[in-house]
């Protein structure tokens, strides 16, 4: 089971490096690392497990964060109005389009690798279409996917991404932003990307 301590910081070589493409078909251990990633987002999202565990609460997760250098991510999430859920274990994913149009987390992103209040905006595209493999652990199935998401969902999947190609958050704040931010229809403390 994955805790805190599995997860590096930032400073740790493994986080500003390309992490690399998963070689498929997929073998047990990248299917463990992918089960217990999004473990690991189930139980930190749970009040009593989370609390029990020490886990401070995250939507996305990936494999670099947990010092595995492998195009993974994990993402456990509803959309910015509470509506969809969105319960994604993608292996190599791409943004292949995007729109032209800015968008942004009203107060600010967090991750689960930087421990520092950091104040400051960061410019992600409000809408993308990413191409990935999505791996299902309950069917043991594989298959090629192609999403397009925007808002919230869309950030989460840009900051995951973002970890595979070895760049955090805090390297892209800016002061202001001339763009729509989401909004959101819940609390402001549950919305942090990580
Ligand atoms: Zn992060």
């Amino acid at each position: 089971m994955l805790l805190m301590k599995d997860v590096i910081r930032e400073g740790h070589p493994t986080l500003s490096a390309r992490a690399k493409e998963v070689e498929l078909p997929l073998d047990d251990e990248t299917k463990q690392t992918l089960i217990e990633m999004m473990e690991f987002l189930e139980n930190s999202q749970d009040p009593e497990i989370g609390e029990k565990l020490g886990l401070r609460p995250g939507v996305g997760l990936a494999a670099p964060q947990i010092n595995v250098p492998k195009q993974m991510i994990a993402v456990f999430t509803t959309d910015e109005k509470g509506e969809k859920l969105y319960k994604l274990s993608l292996v190599n994913p791409k943004i292949i389009s995007h729109s032209e149009a800015l968008t942004y987390l009203p107060g600010g992103e967090g991750c689960l690798s930087v421990d520092r209040e950091v104040t400051g905006l960061v410019p992600r595209y409000k809408k993308i279409r990413v191409r990935a493999h999505q791996y299902l652990p309950e069917t043991d199935e594989f298959r090629k996917i192609e999403l397009r998401v925007s808002g919230y969902v869309a950030i989460v999947l840009q900051h995951e991404i973002d970890h595979l190609n070895g760049v955090l958050f805090v390297d892209k704040l800016v002061e202001h932003l001339d763009a729509e931010p989401v909004v959101f229809k819940f609390e402001e403390e549950e919305i942090e990307v990580k």
